[in-house]
C-alpha cells in the first residue's frame, strides 16, 4: 500500500548550513500507540493502515517526497549560551500545507543520532512521548497556541535511562522549528549572510507584512507576551524555557520536564533540572523577556547600523513587561467574568491569588468553582474566600455576561500531572486505556463531562508527583 503525504519542502531549499540532510534511523519493531486522524485531515494526509503508519511515524520507512534533516541552531540553556546544540534526536520530514492553507513542518523526535546529538543517543523514551503527545493535544484544545501531535508509536527497542525503558518516537507538528537560537547560532558566528537569509525566510513564512528586523522584533514579542500570560492563565509551567525552546512563530514548544500546577503557588517548580527555579510558574514572564533581550541582540546585526540601534531596540525589550502585564490582566480579568479590565479589577484578581496561595487552594477547580460555585471549598480557611467574595459579586454585576466569560476561560479538565505520571505507568506495562482516555477527556477542557470527575480532582497527597523528568 502506497501512503501519499503531499510534502512541499521549503528549508530543505535553505544553505546546506542550515542544517543536515539524513534519514531517521529503522527501529526494530514499529507498533502504532496513537493516530490524531484530525489533525492528518487538517494536513491533508490520506488513510493508512495502522503497520504503514507505524513505519512511517518511527522513521523505519521515510515517505516519498520527504526529505529528512536535523536543523542547526544554538540555544542559552539556563542562561549559559552553548553555541551550538540542533535536531539531537529529531528529523524534519518535511512541510505540508494544511486544508486552511498553513503551512506545518512534520517531525520525528526520538527518530535516532544526528551529526548533533553529542553524547546523546538519539532516543526518546515513551513516557515524555506520551506526556508530550497528551499535553500539547491539551493545550490546543485549551485554545493556546503550541505544536501539536499527530503520532506516537512505540519501536520495540530499549531506551537506557536510569533503567532500560520502553523506545518511542513522537510526530511534532509546528508552524515552523524556527527558534530563537537558529537565529543565535548565525548571529555568533557573525554569518550575516546566514541571519539575512533566515530573517528573510521567517517573515515570509510567519510575518508577510513584517518592514524591517525591529518590526518582526516587536511582532514576535507581541505574540510571545500573549503565549506566556495564556500559560499563566491556565496555571502551566513549561519548565526549560532555553532560547532553543522558544519559536519566532510564538507556539509553546518542546514539553520536557512541563506540567499544571495543582494548588497555587507562584514559585511552583516541578521540572527535576531547575534546581534553582529559574523556570518556575511566575518566574515565566521575566524569563521571556530575556529570551526576547536575546533575539534583539541577534537581529542588531542585520540594522545599517547597529551601535546606533543598539538603544531602539532596548526600550522594545524593557516595554515588554508592560505588553505581558495587559495580556495578564485581560486573561485573569476573564477568569473572574471580567471581560474589559479596568482600574481595580488587576488588585481584585491579585487579592484572590494571594488568598489562594495562603489556603493551598487548588488554582484550577478555584477558578472553574467561581461558575459552579464552588470555589470556597478550596480553601483551607473558608472565610478567606468569603470575605473576597462580596467585592468580586458587585464587581460583575457591572458585566454583561460574566458566566460566558469564565465558563470560556476556566477550564474543568487540565492534563494534572499525577494523572499524567498514572498514565505513563500504565503505558510502560503495555496499558495504553489511561493514554487514550486522558486525550478523550482533554480534547473538551472547557465542557463539565459526566464520568470523568476523577479527572478533576486535585491530587491526594499520597498522589502528588512533584518533579518531573524527561
Ligand atoms: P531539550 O532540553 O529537550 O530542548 O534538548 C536540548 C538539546 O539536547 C537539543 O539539541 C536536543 O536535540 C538534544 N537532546 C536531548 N535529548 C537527546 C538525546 N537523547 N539524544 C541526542 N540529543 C538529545
Ligand atoms: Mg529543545
Ligand atoms: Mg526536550
Amino acid at each position: 500500500m502506497t501512503f501519499a503525504i503531499p510534502f512541499d519542502n521549503s528549508y530543505a531549499a535553505l544553505p546546506p548550513g542550515f542544517y543536515s540532510r539524513l534519514d531517521p534511523k529503522p527501529v526494530a519493531q514499529p507498533s502504532l500507540v496513537a493516530w490524531n486522524r484530525p489533525l492528518a485531515d487538517t494536513l491533508g494526509i490520506g488513510e493508512a493502515d495502522d503497520a504503514t503508519l507505524a513505519r512511517v511515524f518511527s522513521g523505519s520507512e521515510v515517505p516519498s517526497g520527504a526529505a529528512p534533516l536535523a536543523q542547526l541552531y544554538a540555544g542559552h540553556q539556563f542562561g549559559q549560551f552553548n553555541p551550538q546544540l540542533g535536531d539531537g534526536r529529531a528529523h524534519l520530514l518535511g512541510e505540508v500545507i494544511g486544508t486552511d492553507g498553513v503551512r506545518r513542518d512534520i517531525q520525528l523526535k526520538g527518530s535516532g543520532p544526528t551529526p548533533y546529538s553529542r553524547m546523546g543517543d538519539g532516543r526518546a523514551w515513551l513516557g515524555p512521548v506520551l506526556r508530550e503527545y497528551v499535553v500539547s493535544e491539551a493545550m490546543h484544545a485549551l485554545g493556546i497556541p503550541t505544536t501539536r501531535a499527530l503520532a506516537a508509536v512505540r519501536t520495540g527497542e530499549e531506551v537506557v535511562r536510569e533503567a532500560p525503558l520502553p523506545g518511542a518516537v513522537l510526530t511534532r507538528v509546528a508552524r515552523s522549528h524556527i527558534r530563537v537560537g537558529t537565529f543565535q547560532i548565525f548571529a555568533a558566528r557573525q554569518d550575516i549572510e546566514a541571519l539575512r537569509a533566515l530573517y528573510d525566510y521567517t517573515v515570509d513564512r510567519h510575518y508577510p507584512d513584517v518592514t524591517d528586523p525591529a518590526d518582526l522584533l516587536q511582532r514576535v514579542i507581541d505574540r510571545q507576551a500573549a503565549l506566556v500570560a495564556q500559560w499563566m492563565s491556565v496555571g502551566f509551567i513549561h519548565g526549560v524555557m532555553n532560547t532553543d525552546n522558544c519559536t519566532l512563530s510564538g507556539e509553546t514548544i518542546d514539553y520536557g520536564p512541563c506540567a499544571f500546577m495543582d494548588d497555587y503557588h507562584p514559585d511552583t517548580v516541578f521540572s527535576s533540572i531547575d534546581r534553582f527555579g529559574r523556570y518556575g510558574f511566575a518566574n515565566q514572564a521575566d524569563i521571556i523577556v530575556w529570551n526576547m533581550a536575546q533575539l534583539a541582540t541577534s537581529l542588531l546585526q542585520l540594522m545599517p547600523d547597529p551601535e546606533a540601534s543598539v538603544e531602539p531596540f532596548t526600550r522594545q525589550v524593557h516595554a515588554m513587561p508592560d505588553v505581558i502585564r495587559a495580556e495578564w490582566e485581560h486573561r485573569f480579568a476573564a477568569k473572574i467574568g471580567i471581560s474589559t479590565p479596568r482600574d481595580g479589577d488587576a488588585t481584585l484578581v491579585a487579592d484572590l491569588l494571594t488568598r489562594m496561595q495562603a489556603n493551598q487552594a487548588d488554582f484550577t477547580n478555584t477558578f472553574r468553582g467561581l461558575l459552579t460555585g464552588t470555589a470556597r471549598d478550596n480553601f483551607t480557611d473558608r472565610a478567606a474566600f468569603d470575605e473576597w467574595e462580596p467585592r468580586w459579586r458587585a464587581r460583575i454585576e457591572e458585566e454583561p455576561e460574566p458566566e460566558a466569560q469564565m465558563a470560556r476561560s476556566n477550564p474543568a479538565f487540565i492534563p494534572r500531572n499525577h494523572r499524567i505520571e498514572q498514565m505513563i505507568e500504565a503505558a510502560t506495562e503495555g496499558d495504553d486505556a489511561r493514554f487514550h482516555r486522558l486525550n478523550a477527556v482533554l480534547a473538551r477542557p472547557y465542557e463539565d463531562q459526566p464520568g470523568a470527575e476523577d479527572l478533576t480532582r486535585a491530587p491526594l497527597p499520597a498522589e502528588r508527583v512533584p518533579a518531573t523528568f524527561c
